[in-house]
């Protein structure tokens, strides 16, 4: 990949990362970050990310798979890592090989990871998953089903060593009252699990339940870890969705690309395939050198989504293409070929957001950043 500054590519601004962390602390009291560095940071860049977090002093991070881990430690990360998802077999040895936590998904897994470490005669580390109403990994632990014995049967295997515990929200970002009382169930059954644990003599290390939502709209809730993914980056899922503090964070990605042709079209003349835009005036029309496979939805054309070029907002018109597409710069002068457009971030006084994006394309700020294009070269911010 050439890394450079043109075409289309992305800036990342590891400063505001420090800001977004202490935004981030200022609503969760003295429990630590955990930082959720998985699928390339979302899309950020996960090195550049994760050495941000840790120059901030951050010392422990999320993924969800050994080889997101393992790019970690390639370069040079040393912090405690945990893989939130699941390891196959023939990875398992990466685990204790490379000092990696691994989350336990079921009992019947933890047997079978504690029988490998056995017959290595090798410790793995582990953090027990408690599922108290996702219903996507971990030992079950809801009011219809309540499997305790398990958590304790796995805090009990001799070779896999459980030195934490935590549990997942699916609805921490919705302040609705079923949601929100779902949500505090949650909170009262992974206490309740806690306290057992502690009248079994048992005790369950690291605790942490918090995601960014969770961290959002239930602050402190005392545990000794929480692990949001979406907050350094200066992100939520939806700048429309309320949450119940305000925190100050600046998006740490921008987006930029190309103008490779500018051209006067006239009336009846049309844009892109299928034909969608129209001239109905004589207009100006940019080409620029970015397209769906860079991550921009093929979903939001012909929404009237703009983007800024010299610093002044233009719609997308018709069609986005593969690796292009186009926009209305009538109203701005003197646009030429090699011109930056701004798709995500501030050029001049104005700014244009992830989320005018993801929100025509129906998603979430998550999938959008995730989705960027790995042929987009993530840059340092100039
Ligand atoms: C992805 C993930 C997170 C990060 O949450 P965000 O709300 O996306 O920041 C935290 N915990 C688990 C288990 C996850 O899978």
């Amino acid at each position: 990949m050439l890394e450079s500054y043109s075409r289309a590519w992305i800036e990342i601004d590891p400063d505001a990362i420090a800001h977004n962390l202490e935004e981030t602390q200022k609503l969760i009291g003295s429990t630590k970050i955990m930082a959720i560095v998985k699928a390339n940071a979302y899309g950020h860049g996960d090195i550049t990310v994760a050495k941000a977090c840790q120059a901030w002093g951050i010392d422990f991070f999320g993924v969800s798979s050994v080889d997101e881990a393992l790019r970690l430690r390639q370069a040079g990360l040393q912090e405690n890592i945990l893989i939130l998802g699941y390891t196959p077999e023939e990875h398992w040895h990466y685990l204790h090989e490379q000092n990696v936590t691994q989350s336990l998904c079921s009992y019947a897994y933890a047997c079978k990871l504690n029988d490998y470490a056995k017959s290595h005669d090798v410790i793995i580390h582990a953090h027990c998953k408690v599922d108290t109403g996702m219903n996507r990994t971990g030992i079950l632990y809801q009011p219809q089903e309540k499997h305790f014995e398990d958590i304790v049967r796995a805090y009990q295997l001799d070779y896999v060593q459980a030195d934490g515990i935590f549990s997942h929200f699916p609805v921490s970002d919705d302040l609705g009252i079923d949601a929100s009382t779902f949500t505090k169930q949650q909170i009262g059954l992974f206490n309740e699990v806690l306290d057992r644990l502690k009248d079994n003599g048992i005790d369950p290390g690291l605790t942490h339940l918090q995601n960014s939502y969770g961290i959002l709209n239930y602050q402190d809730l005392g545990y000794d870890y929480c692990r949001p993914g979406l907050l350094p980056l200066g992100l939520t899922s939806d700048d429309q969705i309320p949450i119940a503090t305000q925190p100050d964070f600046i998006p740490i990605l921008s987006l930029y690309a190309n103008v490779s042709v500018v051209k006067w079209i006239q009336p009846g003349m049309s844009v892109s395939y299928g034909r969608h835009f129209i001239a109905q005036k004589p207009t100006k029309v940019a080409t620029m050198s970015i397209g769906y496979a860079d991550g921009l939805p093929r979903l939001i054309s012909n929404q009237g989504v703009e983007v800024l070029v010299h610093g002044k907002r233009c719609p997308l018109i018709g069609n986005i293409c593969m690796d292009q597409c186009m926009i209305d710069v009538t109203q701005v002068d003197n646009v030429q070929e090699g011109d930056i457009v701004c798709l995500i971030g501030h050029q001049g006084k104005e700014q244009v957001t992830m989320d005018a994006i993801t929100r025509s394309a129906h998603t979430i700020n998550n999938e959008l950043a995730s989705t960027l294009g790995a042929r987009v070269p993530r840059l340092k911010k100039r």
